[in-house]
């Protein structure tokens, strides 16, 4: 929310709408079935359907590109990801076995090349032996169960609770809580949350892992262009903003219930109605725009459990060069403790950054996270400013002079207006409280006054095990398509595109 009104953001489109329901009505372009949103969850959710003979049907894009939160950065030779980077898994995770059958496997660099740092923020070299601390909890944490006791806290509360036995003699010292600090932060970027006592440890113990990670060859935008492949490219409308959803209108005699749902695009530039709806944005624009996007308004009971997820801000800064700089040929790999608090202001984001690793596909490229408030801080500087600060922190743990980098790129999911957030839409403890226990809740339909099943859901948000992956968002696509597609069959909706006039009132 706090970006709305945000004077440095374009307006949203539902902020300037010209034109009216009567001339959007009149004016609509019509399909069968229309997906709103061209990440992975809407485009999975297009083949799904294009698969299943339902080809009259459109998929609306706010941006100019599809692929949502894929995003390939390339450079040159170079190319790096801008969100999702790791297949998380191997052979239990069907988005692994893809890319196996594309050819485009990359396992992780093994081990043992690593040129492993642990350093103060002053340069100083610490005791590595302690990031097994980390390590271990962060594996204790995986198994599926033992959070169980923390079902009504935050996440963070079964590492607070742990830290002072693993790490020993000296956890409340100030290299101790240098330590916990890493650990909070490396919690928060692989969770993406934005404070590790937000997330619902019920819902963190839901997540189900699947293997060692592993890479694409040529990026993860593959995963885009494979899908992209099946769907025909009159289908796929960039550009084009939805801002509003009229999934109760009447077919002409008033009172709601009618056939077909009415979208508004481009500031009201455009429209289309279609027979059902699949929407696939975003859980962080959802939260944000519901309001204006839905007309009537969404079921209180749906709002409520909008309002028990939050999506996080993670982000990715990475800084590359010709040759690595860093007295090594080896990737590098470096874990700082901040045993010292003595930041400018306009630097304190800085605190928010734990580790810096090389990418693996690129070792001169070095890749670090930073989450939650400090994320925010970061995405509000000058991309120059950024750049400064994180050569600045360089130079000081590593006590070398940093060359000028031939590639620099900082995300900011936070602030794009479709995002509005990264990964990991996590149930908070108060979500949790209030009765949110499963994802999969927000994934059932709207049906409208007339009984008909209108508006679908999909996108990663849903997926109770898999969420903030990039496999969980494909298989809710699937999944929500074929709920679609169901009951198209058990109301003989096949004959909608045969058409135009619709029956009032088919389920
Ligand atoms: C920094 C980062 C790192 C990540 N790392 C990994 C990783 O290593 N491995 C992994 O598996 N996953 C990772 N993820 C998560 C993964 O990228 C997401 O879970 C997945 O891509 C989500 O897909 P989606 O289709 O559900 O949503 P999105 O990708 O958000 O797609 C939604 C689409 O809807 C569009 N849209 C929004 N509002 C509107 C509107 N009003 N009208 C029309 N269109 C609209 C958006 O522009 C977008 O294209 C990462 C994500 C980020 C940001």
């Amino acid at each position: 929310m706090e970006h709305r009104g945000d004077p440095s953001q374009p307006p949203h489109p539902a902020d300037i709408l010209t034109g009216n329901y009567e001339e959007w009505k009149n004016s609509a372009v019509e399909k069968e079935v229309i997906i709103i949103g061209g990440g992975i969850s809407g485009l999975t959710a297009a083949k799904t359907l294009i698969e299943n003979n339902i080809t009259n049907i459109l998929l609306l894009e706010a941006d100019i590109r599809i692929g949502g939160r894929v995003r390939t950065y390339r450079q040159g030779n170079l190319s790096v990801e801008e969100g999702a980077e790791w297949i998380h898994g191997g052979e239990r995770n069907p988005l692994y076995r893809l890319a196996k059958q594309l050819q485009a496997v990359v396992p992780s660099l093994p081990d043992d090349v690593w040129d492993e740092r642990v350093v103060t923020n002053n340069g100083r070299r610490s005791d590595p032996l302690k990031y097994e601390v980390v390590e271990e909890l962060m594996e204790e944490a995986d198994t599926n169960g033992i959070l169980e006791p923390y079902y009504h806290t935050g996440y963070g509360q079964f590492y607070l609770d742990r830290f002072p036995e693993a790490y020993g003699k000296g956890w409340d010292s100030t290299l101790g809580q240098a330590w916990l600090h890493l650990l909070e932060k490396t919690v928060n970027a692989e969770e993406g949350t934005n404070n590790w006592l937000d997330m619902s440890a019920r819902d963190a113990d839901q997540y189900v892992a699947k293997g060692q990670d592993h890479h694409w060859r040529n990026g993860f935008g593959t995963v885009v262009e494979y899908l992209q492949e099946s769907i025909p490219d009159d289908v796929i409308r960039l550009s084009s903003p939805v801002c509003q959803i009229f999934w109760d209108q009447d077919d002409g005699g008033g009172g709601g219930g009618g056939s077909k749902v009415l979208l508004v695009t481009n500031n009201g530039r455009a429209s289309y109605s279609a027979g059902r709806v699949v929407v696939a944005i975003s859980v962080g624009h959802l939260k944000e725009r519901h309001q204006d996007l839905f007309r009537p308004p969404l079921p209180v009971s749906l709002v409520k459990d909008l309002n028990s997820i939050e999506l996080g801000v993670a982000d990715k800064i990475q800084i590359g060069w010709e040759e690595p700089w860093w007295g090594s040929k080896d990737p590098l790999s470096v874990a700082i403790l901040w045993t010292d608090r003595n930041l400018p202001k306009d630097m304190e984001w800085l605190y928010g950054i734990v580790e810096i690793s090389s990418v693996t596909q690129h070792p001169n490229v070095l890749l670090t996270f930073v989450t939650g408030e400090e994320a925010k801080v970061m995405e509000s500087l000058p991309k120059d400013s950024v750049k400064r600060h994180l050569m600045r922190l360089l130079a000081t743990i590593t006590g070398l002079q940093v060359p000028e980098p031939i590639l620099f790129t900082r995300s900011q999911w936070g602030r794009n207006p479709w995002t509005r957030g990264s990964y990991s839409s996590y149930i908070t403890v108060e979500g949790d409280r209030s009765g949110l226990h499963k994802r999969q809740k927000l994934g059932m339909p709207l049906t409208n006054s007339s009984g008909k099943t209108v508006v679908f859901w999909a996108g990663e948000h849903i997926h109770n095990t898999r969420y903030g992956t990039v496999d969980g968002a494909m298989e809710v696509g699937e999944q929500q398509a074929r709920r679609l597609i169901r009951k198209m069959k058990e109301s003989g909706d096949q004959t909608y595109s045969k058409s135009t006039r619709v029956v009032n009132g088919i389920k």
